[in-house]
């Protein structure tokens, strides 16, 4: 069989551009079947709802199955036991962090979302974008560029979620963005353990493993439940053997993120400054590809 999965932890673009890729595939000729390797968030599920979509189906590694990869490339983040020979091409945003030493099909672009990405190949093929997916794929960039503000947003992107809004009958593109992003908000759900690896992505770093988990809130509810959370965080760290943990926790509306950091602090504190209990505050910074994992990498 051959699959579209995004990454681990999968966020709405990753779900989204495994419904949108197959179906671009479908209109080339060609079956894909999308996939997923985590489970749906809140807000995946709330967009394909209300765009009639089905939830791609959960992905188990099979050495004689075939892997197309979008929305990421690094192998800490795709498919455990992957091998170079099982990818079928990778469409993406982020870095390019795989290495492979066969020829692969390979398209990047530094957008704000795979989705735009997408939308631009429907455009050079002439092919018609439906209703549903054109939802799809407005959501998709909403999420990512968290409604624009993140530093990630180019102006394609907005003009690419114009096109798309008027295709999908979205009116108003910022009330449905915040409507679509409080999916995700409702923090008093989610136990300690949730809230940290929810949005969770492993890197390595001069041959040790860390990790950033990432939530999106509007207020400071969720520092109340501070300690709580560095102690969930610790025993993460260590179940997992990072050498540290961050977690940021960005207010959309104050447009910058606290970062909550445990195990060991030269790197993170090499990067932005000292933390104070385990906590700083860092004014407009919402992106952890571009602001937060950067700056931990060149630290
Ligand atoms: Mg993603
Ligand atoms: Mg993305
Ligand atoms: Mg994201």
């Amino acid at each position: 069989m051959d699959y579209i999965i995004g990454h681990k932890n999968p966020d709405t673009d990753s779900i989204m551009s495994v419904i949108v890729l197959a179906d671009f595939f479908k209109k080339m000729g060609k079956t894909l079947i999308p996939g997923r390797i985590g489970e749906v968030n809140d807000e995946s599920k709330w967009a394909l709802e209300k765009f009639s979509l089905e939830i791609p189906k959960k992905v188990e590694y099979n050495e004689n199955d075939k892997y197309f990869l979008v929305d990421h490339n690094a192998p800490e983040q795709t498919i455990d036991n992957l091998k170079e020979e099982q990818i079928l091409g990778v469409i993406d945003h982020h870095k390019i962090s795989i290495k492979t030493s066969i020829p692969i099909f390979y398209h990047a672009e530094p957008l704000g979302c795979t989705c735009s990405i997408l939308y631009k190949m429907y455009k050079k093929e002439g092919f018609e974008i439906s209703k549903e997916i054109a939802g799809a794929m407005l959501s998709a960039i909403l999420s990512d560029t968290v409604i624009f503000k993140s530093p990630t947003t180019t102006e394609e992107d907005r003009k690419i979620a114009e096109e798309l809004a008027k295709i999908a009958g979205i009116e108003d593109i910022e009330e449905f963005g915040l409507e679509l992003k409080k999916q995700n908000m409702q923090i008093s759900k989610l136990s300690d353990e949730e809230i940290i690896t929810r949005d969770l992505k492993e890197n390595t770093k001069d041959g040790y493993k860390f990790a950033i988990g990432q939530i999106e809130v509007i207020g400071d509810e969720i520092l109340k439940r501070k300690e709580s959370l560095l102690k969930k965080m610790e025993e993460i760290a260590k179940e997992r053997g990072y050498r540290f943990l961050i977690l940021a926790i960005t207010d959309i509306i104050k447009e910058g993120s606290y970062l909550f950091v445990v195990g060991d602090l030269e790197v993170p504190e090499k990067a932005f400054g000292k933390f104070e209990n385990g906590m700083i505050w860092l004014d407009g910074v919402m992106s952890r590809k571009k602001q937060i994992t950067p700056p931990i990498m060149n630290a």
